[in-house]
């Protein structure tokens, strides 16, 4: 399988407790802070245990809530400034302003409809949530502006890469040439299988061969999404050494992630964040624990 520079990509780090995720790509990118979320280290219980980041589950709202605080405090956020959008596994993006701060931070209070979140503001933390879909982790460090975009299988055939890409060139006049991309852990193309209805609107777009979709047992079709996204981001502009896999698969390793497919949709969120360092408010969201 195709994994270019996975090296560069998210590795598992612990403090105490908690195993989350960096991107050596990303951490050498001064000002700028991320994470992806394990489902370690959490409080939550049964299918949801440990660390589910996301309202929209079974879970219990003070869990989520108490999760979120065990990921986002050693990053230096309160949970009550989350930025998150309603994913709706589509293409659209929306530009994130100050106002925003804390608009994802509990439910029912949500920026709107959205898969991915840019700004050029420091000290918004974007957020997206994920268990098998992937999220793409941008910066453009000469602007700099950030990006974080959620892409499963619908937000993959929409282009969703190449649609964050473009309004971050749009909004921030960012240059793709200078873009950092990191791929969160996603489910990989041997777990991932449709069916043949599902595979032709893949193939009518022309990724009808490997490494990006094939026939296993007959009728049974695998799709790779992150071969998929790297190809879309390179066509988007990205230099391969500016763009990082990731050699982790969200089904594949059921201790670190949740997987909807594998847990047949009983399942939690892992938690992706970026932010441009600053804004000098600190706990803005609402003040203390
Ligand atoms: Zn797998």
């Amino acid at each position: 399988m195709v994994d270019t520079g996975s090296e560069k990509g998210f590795q598992l780090r612990r403090q105490g407790d908690l195993l989350y995720m960096q991107a050596p790509l990303l951490a050498g990118c001064d000002g700028v802070i991320h994470a992806f979320s394990t489902r370690r280290g959490g409080c939550s219980k049964g299918d949801m245990a440990a660390l589910n980041t996301a309202f929209h589950t079974d879970d219990d709202t003070g869990n989520v809530f108490e999760n979120r605080r065990r990921f986002l405090e050693p990053l230096g956020f309160h949970p009550n400034e989350v930025i998150a959008a309603i994913q709706v596994h589509g293409s659209r993006v929306r530009r994130v302003e100050a106002v925003d701060r804390g608009r994802g931070a509990a439910p029912g209070n949500f920026l709107g409809e959205g898969d991915a979140l840019i700004t050029d503001l420091p000290g918004l933390p974007l957020t997206g949530y994920a268990a098998d879909c992937l999220l793409l982790f941008i910066v453009d460090p000469g602007v700099p502006a950030v990006a974080l975009a959620h892409a499963g299988r619908q937000g993959t055939l929409e282009n969703m890469a190449g649609a964050v890409v473009a309004a971050l060139n749009s909004h921030f006049n960012a240059d793709p040439a200078r873009m950092l991309v990191v791929l969160s852990p996603g489910i990989c193309g041997r777990c991932y299988t449709v069916e043949r209805d599902l595979a032709g609107d893949f193939r009518e777009d022309g990724w009808c061969k490997k490494p990006y979709l094939w026939e296993g047992t007959p009728g049974e079709f695998h799709l790779d999404l992150a071969a998929i996204n790297r190809r879309q981001l390179l066509r988007a502009g990205i230099r391969p050494g500016n763009l990082a896999g990731c050699r982790w698969c969200s089904s594949c390793s059921p201790a670190l992630f949740y997987s909807y497919r594998r847990d047949r949709g009983k399942t939690g969120r892992m938690m992706g964040l970026i932010a441009l360092q600053g804004g000098g408010d600190g706990a803005a969201g609402g003040g203390g624990a």
